[in-house]
């Protein structure tokens, strides 16, 4: 199965195995009272943010926004957002399920819940999900973020670091650390820019004095070549 921007119907490879293509089941309709959003099961995380984030709510996703909701949610689902509120599939609430004799079956804690067993944990191999049902919670819509650049040769103090502040971080903050080339964006000096390196993302969702008090932290402890903090919306984060 794939979300994105596949239109075909479906197709049949050489070796027998048929592709089906969700990409336009991707609807996604949010309850913002009872906090909950029912997706397509070929909708992708940004659309899935785009329309949660319209009231101020969220659910787990990943860090990439053109990953599908559809693998990333059966194969658990890891996030920003992690911390907080658990992975995606944690979140999961229902499911609407195509299964290999062509029967549609709505599956949860109570409707066929073996079948719902089965998908939080089992992949995409118990039938095709045509529809995701999520609990949502309130995130943002602002969120603080602080990237910090770290040179090849502060890398094992990093990832050291990275390890000791993650053991007691509290579920309002987030941490990610990357070996990345850094950006040709304005707040990278120039003869830095596309050197690789060591980003440390820091994400608060909490009080803005928590959210610097933790980059405080990490600067005391080694010091960034460069760095950006700003508040952003969620979903310019994802
Ligand atoms: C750039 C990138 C960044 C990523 N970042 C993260 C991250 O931050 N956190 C994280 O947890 N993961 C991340 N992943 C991993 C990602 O969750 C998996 O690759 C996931 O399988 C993507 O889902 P998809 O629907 O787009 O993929 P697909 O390749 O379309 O599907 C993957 C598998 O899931 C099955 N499947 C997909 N949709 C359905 C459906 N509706 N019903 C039944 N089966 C289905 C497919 O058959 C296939 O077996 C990332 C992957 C990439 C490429």
């Amino acid at each position: 199965m794939r979300g994105g921007g596949h239109n075909t119907a479906g197709s049949a490879a050489a070796d027998g195995a048929v592709m089906i293509d969700l990409s336009r089941l991707n609807d996604v309709v949010v309850d913002p009272l009872a906090k909950r959003a029912v997706a397509g099961g070929g909708a992708t995380l940004a659309q899935l943010d785009a329309a949660t984030q319209e009231y101020g709510l969220a659910v787990t996703g990943g860090v990439i926004s053109h990953t599908g909701i559809g693998g990333l949610t059966l194969g658990g689902g890891m996030g920003w957002l992690t911390r907080r509120h658990g992975l995606a599939i944690d979140n999961l609430l229902s499911a609407e399920v195509v299964t290999a004799d062509g029967r549609v079956q709505r599956t949860s804690e109570t409707e066929h819940p073996d079948l719902f067993w089965a998908l939080c944990g089992g992949g995409g191999n118990f039938g095709v999900v045509t529809r995701f049902e999520y609990r949502l919670h309130e995130v943002g819509p602002l969120v603080q973020v602080g990237l910090l650049f770290f040179g090849l040769d502060q890398g094992a103090d990093v990832l050291a670091l990275n390890r000791r502040i993650l053991r007691d971080l509290p579920a309002d903050l987030a941490l990610l650390t990357s070996g990345v080339n850094a950006p040709p964006a304005p707040f990278v000096p120039e003869e830095q820019r596309f050197q690789p390196g060591y980003a440390m993302t820091v994400v608060g969702f909490g009080p803005v004095e928590q959210h610097a008090a933790l980059l405080d932290e990490v600067r005391a402890a080694v010091s960034p070549m460069f760095e950006l903090v700003t508040p952003m919306p969620y979903v310019a984060l994802q």
